[in-house]
């Protein structure tokens, strides 16, 4: 007999282990608070490493039919436009890694996970469902949403994101996530709004003082996706507490003078959303990610600074390992498929954590580290930029 597991949160996480978990054979319900499934407007990048999963679900036509697929990685000093380091993708990452470098639209990418997970009989969505309490009880374990609403299964999986209630039943003495000092600004705009010169199918970063933009194609490279992350005094922890017009007052001010590489492409955006950047210490071990039948999942578990573009990844990372570590397993067998998905995802994470830290104080250098680093870049080059810990794994 198989086991029947609670999926909290809807977002790529969540949606990820419904997936997984259903193609291995077992039945999910998936708990989502929002009134409706989806996700905000702005780009993923999706290395090697996580499309090789995705492959492996049998999502490569639907992928290849949404993604954009880079030529080139092109790291940029922001303050003069000049490049510092170039690392091909397209098909030299396909022939080094066995899978693409693509980037998508995170609406699409959701949109895909949703309408694979729909047309699975073992997978039940609920939308409007916001857990607010969670029991466990023998061999079972019970989440609550309002209106005296009760969902019982044999497993729960929290996926359920930064501010996750299901993570106060992984790790007792749990801290609020904590804002890093920066802030995000994302932006999304049309190819053929664009003038010729701003138009790439690179992905492109600009490197400068306290500051970093990254920009790349998404929409089958009809469209641009850009994120600006810089020390920023603003700290609203939700997006709907920033107008379009101070977001984008905000960003002007926190670039200064420094930036005027990157500056024609930025003025160029024709609306901003904000984000407070938030994360947590890395995973210090198994037992902060699963606790007998509770699981946790992507950012409910390792929240990371964005600089090395994984927290999703990791997070289908986990949906793929978790289902692997599940299989088809009976009721009785979960808690030891969730210790055995602890064992093997946590170090990775912690590392994934560590890694996107030390490249958020290398980008936003100053000083004799920045010359170093620009030195670095301008001779290494590629070898600088690839990561094959990352992506073979
Ligand atoms: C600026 C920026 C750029 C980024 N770029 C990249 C990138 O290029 N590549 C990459 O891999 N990652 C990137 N990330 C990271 C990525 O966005 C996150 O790591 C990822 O979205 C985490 O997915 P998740 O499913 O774990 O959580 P979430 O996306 O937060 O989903 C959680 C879901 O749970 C629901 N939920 C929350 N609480 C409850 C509750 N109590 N009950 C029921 N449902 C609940 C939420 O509504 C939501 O749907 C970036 C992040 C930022 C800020």
């Amino acid at each position: 007999m198989s086991a029947h597991v609670l999926v909290a949160g809807g977002g790529i996480g969540g949606l990820c282990a419904a997936v997984a978990l259903a193609r291995a054979g077992q039945s999910v319900d998936v708990l989502e608070q929002a009134p409706r499934f989806g996700e905000i407007g702005a780009g993923i990048q999706l290395g090697p490493n996580v499309t090789r999963r995705l492959n492996s679900l049998g999502l490569h036509d639907a992928l290849a039919g949404v993604a954009a697929r880079p030529d080139a990685l092109v790291v940029r000093n922001a303050a003069d436009n000049a490049v510092l380091a170039r690392m091909p993708l397209g098909d030299v990452i396909l022939r080094k890694y066995g899978a693409p470098f693509l980037c998508v639209h995170r609406v699409e990418l959701h949109g895909v996970l949703l309408a694979t997970a729909h047309d699975m009989p073992l997978v039940t969505l609920t939308t409007d469902a916001r857990i607010s309490r969670v029991v466990t009880r023998g061999e079972s374990v019970s989440v609550g949403a309002s209106g005296a609403r009760e969902w019982r299964g044999d497993g729960l999986v929290g996926a359920d994101g930064l501010w996750s209630i299901v993570r106060e039943r992984v790790v007792a003495s749990t801290l609020p996530p904590r804002p890093t000092g920066h802030t995000a600004w994302r932006a999304l705009v049309p190819c053929d709004s664009l003038p010729v010169r701003l138009r790439s199918a690179d992905v492109q970063a600009w490197l400068g003082g306290q500051l970093h933009a990254v920009v790349y194609p998404v929409r089958g490279g009809d469209w641009l996706s850009l994120v600006v992350i810089a020390e920023s005094e603003m700290t609203a922890t939700d997006p709907s507490d920033w107008d379009q017009d101070s977001s984008a007052a905000a960003l002007l001010h926190a670039m200064g003078n420094r930036c005027d590489g990157v500056r024609p492409l930025i003025e160029a955006m024709p609306a901003w959303r904000a984000w407070t950047v938030n994360s947590r210490p890395p995973v210090a071990g198994p037992d902060e990610m699963v606790n007998e039948r509770i699981a946790l999942l992507g950012d409910a578990a390792h929240p990371m600074v964005p600089h090395l573009a994984q927290g999703a990844s990791m997070a289908i990372e986990d949906a793929v390992a978790l289902a692997d570590c599940v299989g088809d397993c009976g009721p009785g067998s979960l808690p030891d498929a969730f210790a055995r998905y602890a064992a093997a995802r946590w170090q990775r994470n912690a590392r994934v954590q560590a890694q996107a830290k030390r490249d958020e104080d290398l980008f936003h250098s100053s000083g004799t580290m920045r010359l170093a680093r620009d030195a670095a870049l301008r001779v290494l080059g590629a070898r600088l930029l690839d990561a094959p810990w990352l992506y073979e794994g």
